[in-house]
Order: C-alpha cells, then sequence, then structure tokens
C-alpha cells in the first residue's frame, strides 16, 4: 500500500460523490486544482483585479507585471530561453490552431504536405484537415505499428522535401504511450520539416526540455497540468517568434494602427495575444507550475510509475478486461473495455460506486477505429492518487464483472 503525500492539497478529492469518497482517475481529461491555484486566482479576483497593458494606475501595472512574470514561470518550466516564446492560449487546441493559422499559410502551398499520425487527438488533426482543405495540402499518416508503437523507419519514408510539418502528440491520450518526439523532431528537420508538438498529455507527467525536444512548436493546456480551464500556452522556437504574422487583430497586439491600412504589429508574444487576456487564468498556471516545482517533477515521475505499473498489475486480475497500449512505455493512462460490455454501462456503474472515469471515443475516433472499437473506458492518474484508489477501483470492476456477468 502507498499514499499520496500530496492528496491534502485537492479540496476535490474530500468530497462525496454518489454518496461514496471521491475517486478521480479522470485526470487526462481534467487534473483537479490544489487550494494554492484556488487561491492564488480568488487573490486576484479580490484584491488585485485590474486589467493589463498600459495601465497608468497601480493595481493594472501589478497585474502586468504579475503576468509577464507567470509567463516567465511558464518559460523556465519547459526551458525555453526566453519569455517571449512563451504566447498564452486558451488551451492546447487554440494553441494548434495559432500554428495551422500562421506559420503553414506563410510558407506551404498547394501540393505540400503535413504529416500526423493516427493516434492523435482530434485537436492534432481537425485544424490541419482544414488548412489542407483551404491551401491545397495534402495530410500524410504515420500509422502506429500493430503493437501500438511509432517507428521511425515508417516517418522517414513519408518525409520527402514537399513536407512543411510534422505534428504529433507527446503522449497519446488514449494509449498513455510516451512518443519518441526527440528523434522524429531530428528527423523532419533533416527534410526541412517543421515539428509541432502536441503536449496536452505530456506536460503533467514528463519533465518538458523544448530545447532538448528542438521542436518549433510545443502546445499545452493548463488544465491538466493542475491549473485552471481556459488557459494554454505555446511555445514557439526563436527563429519564429517575430517571422510569424499575428492570427487575431485587435487590441494589445497593434505598435501603431492607421486608416485606412498600414496597421503595424508588437513584437512576440504580445503580437498574437489580441485582446484581453485571462490574467486569472494565466496566474492560476503560474501558480500550478510553482506547486509542480515544489514537489519536484522526479517526485511526480517517480510516484505516478509505481501508480500506474500497480493499476495495469491489478487491472491484469479482472477477468476479460483488455487493456489498450503497452505497459512498459505507459504514463498516467489505461485505456480498457469489459468484456463486450459497453464502455458507457462501465462507466456508468463505477460512477455509481463513486469511481470518476472517462468513456467513450476520447476525441481519439480514427485511433479508435485501429483498436477497432468504438468506444473505450479510460482510467488516467494524477500525483493525488494512491494505492488505495487503485484498489477500490479494481474491486468495483470485479463486482461489475460479476454483477453483468
Ligand atoms: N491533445 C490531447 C492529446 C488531449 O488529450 C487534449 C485534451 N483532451 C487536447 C489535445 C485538447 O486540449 P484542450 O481541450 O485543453 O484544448
Amino acid at each position: 500500500m502507498f499514499n499520496s503525500p500530496w492528496r491534502s492539497d485537492f479540496p476535490t478529492l474530500n468530497n462525496i460523490h454518489n454518496t461514496l469518497p471521491l475517486i478521480y482517475l479522470d485526470s487526462a481529461a481534467t487534473a483537479q486544482t490544489p487550494l494554492t491555484v484556488i487561491e492564488r486566482m480568488q487573490r486576484f479576483y479580490t484584491h488585485e483585479y485590474a486589467t493589463v497593458h498600459r495601465g497608468v494606475h497601480r493595481l493594472s501595472a501589478n497585474a502586468t507585471h504579475n503576468m509577464e512574470q507567470a509567463r516567465q514561470t511558464v518559460a523556465e518550466f519547459v526551458k525555453a530561453t526566453s519569455s517571449d516564446q512563451i504566447i498564452f492560449t486558451k488551451g492546447t487546441t487554440e494553441a494548434i490552431n495559432l500554428v495551422a493559422n500562421t506559420f503553414l499559410p506563410t510558407c506551404a502551398q498547394a501540393g505540400d504536405e503535413i504529416i500526423i499520425t493516427d493516434m492523435e487527438h482530434h485537436s492534432n488533426i481537425v485544424p490541419w484537415q482544414m488548412l489542407a482543405e483551404r491551401l491545397g495540402l495534402t495530410i500524410k499518416i504515420w500509422k502506429m505499428t500493430a503493437e501500438h508503437t511509432l517507428e521511425l523507419d515508417d516517418l522517414r519514408h513519408l518525409l520527402s522535401k514537399k513536407t512543411k510539418l510534422l505534428a504529433l502528440s507527446h503522449v497519446s491520450n488514449v494509449l498513455g504511450c510516451i512518443n519518441p518526439i526527440k528523434a522524429a523532431t531530428a528527423i523532419a528537420h533533416q527534410f526541412g520539416a517543421a515539428v509541432l508538438i502536441d503536449g496536452a498529455q505530456g506536460i503533467m507527467h514528463q519533465a518538458v526540455d523544448v530545447q532538448d525536444i528542438g521542436c518549433d512548436f510545443y502546445a499545452f493546456s493548463g488544465h491538466k497540468l493542475y491549473g485552471p480551464t481556459g488557459i494554454g500556452v505555446l511555445y514557439i522556437a526563436k527563429q519564429w517568434i517575430n517571422t510569424l504574422p499575428p492570427w487575431e487583430g485587435g487590441g494589445a497586439m497593434i505598435d501603431r494602427v492607421q486608416l485606412p491600412m498600414g496597421t503595424t504589429y508588437q513584437t512576440s508574444p504580445w503580437r498574437f495575444e489580441a485582446g484581453t487576456p485571462n490574467i486569472a487564468g494565466i496566474l492560476g498556471l503560474s501558480e500550478a507550475i510553482n506547486y509542480i516545482n515544489h514537489i519536484g517533477m522526479d517526485a511526480i515521475i517517480q510516484h505516478e510509475d509505481r501508480l500506474i505499473r500497480y493499476a495495469e498489475e491489478q487491472m491484469r486480475s479482472v477477468d476479460a478486461l483488455s487493456i489498450y497500449g503497452k505497459r512498459a512505455n505507459r504514463v498516467g493512462v489505461i485505456s480498457f473495455n469489459l468484456g463486450n460490455h459497453h464502455a458507457f454501462d462501465i462507466g456508468s456503474f463505477l460512477d455509481n460506486y463513486g469511481v470518476a472515469i472517462r468513456t467513450g471515443h476520447h476525441c481519439a475516433m480514427p485511433l479508435l477505429q485501429r483498436l477497432e472499437q468504438s468506444v473505450v473506458c479510460r482510467a488516467s492518474v494524477g500525483l493525488y492518487n494512491d494505492s488505495q484508489d487503485i484498489d477500490v477501483f479494481v474491486d468495483r470492476l470485479q463486482r461489475i464483472k460479476q454483477l453483468l456477468g
């Protein structure tokens, strides 16, 4: 038996769920927020509330200062060389759409190619499809093997001088596999293609060093990293920050506005952040990073590794339970089905027992097609879970199995 020393930091986990103590195994969808993050945002609204950018009064100047400090905190967390490489967005989805709408239109022409994998979340598929339709680009698929791995040789065969971008996830939100993003980036660069990493499921389970990965873009969401919803980040490599055109127009992103034309734009990061930003969200995200830094990513990785291995071991004792993805390379999530029972039934029964998991296609329909499933159940862990959560979850699965036969 092992506990999480950090569990009591998360007020939601003290809740009663369907008259039972909450067993939260849905962190891959959204992670719970520690009290310090909630208090930071409350402090902003209670004592510091003002909007940012060129405010002459103290509250506004203070909010601007704190927001830019937060940007620095994010930059250091992902090991960017400077804070002007950190763009605040609504989340991973918006960060990917930003790249689709700025980067490729400046360098791709009809007939050029984008490579994505068949294990991507819809957020890392649909923006490229929409763009491909608009610009006449071709999307090529780096298919995973029958063992659900991505082989670099397969990527090599897909790349050509026409490839403008490789977009792939750091960690799959269904299989939990850590993808070979560093090696894939190096190979794509040999062909002159840029690389975007969807870090939505990587950022909370791995220490991310964007310089070491060498990627051009790295996107993630605050709410998967124990921060609030509505805030995300796009890291942009130095060589692109001032060559990419802005994407949304409005206040805060301009240098000088003239009529009828002739407006000039700010430098990065502000040129990509039109309008009033989600200041409370930014401060909350920064506090979440402080929280993680205080614990230390190594300690989190160690705890979660033990947890996920324990969970998989225990789950394998349940008769007729199929697990998707490989044990060796797994972080955070375990997707499964129980016999022929529909995933929604399993999810609903578990909910009645106080256990929160996710069921469905997980915004990864092409991946589910490869698994020959229309829906799967997914249990996912965070730093606050412990072996007792897993024991209760597996015991309830056993009971459901007995009940449904
Ligand atoms: N990519 C992956 C791998 C994800 O798991 C998610 C969230 N489920 C996203 C992208 C999209 O993140 P968001 O909805 O926060 O923009």
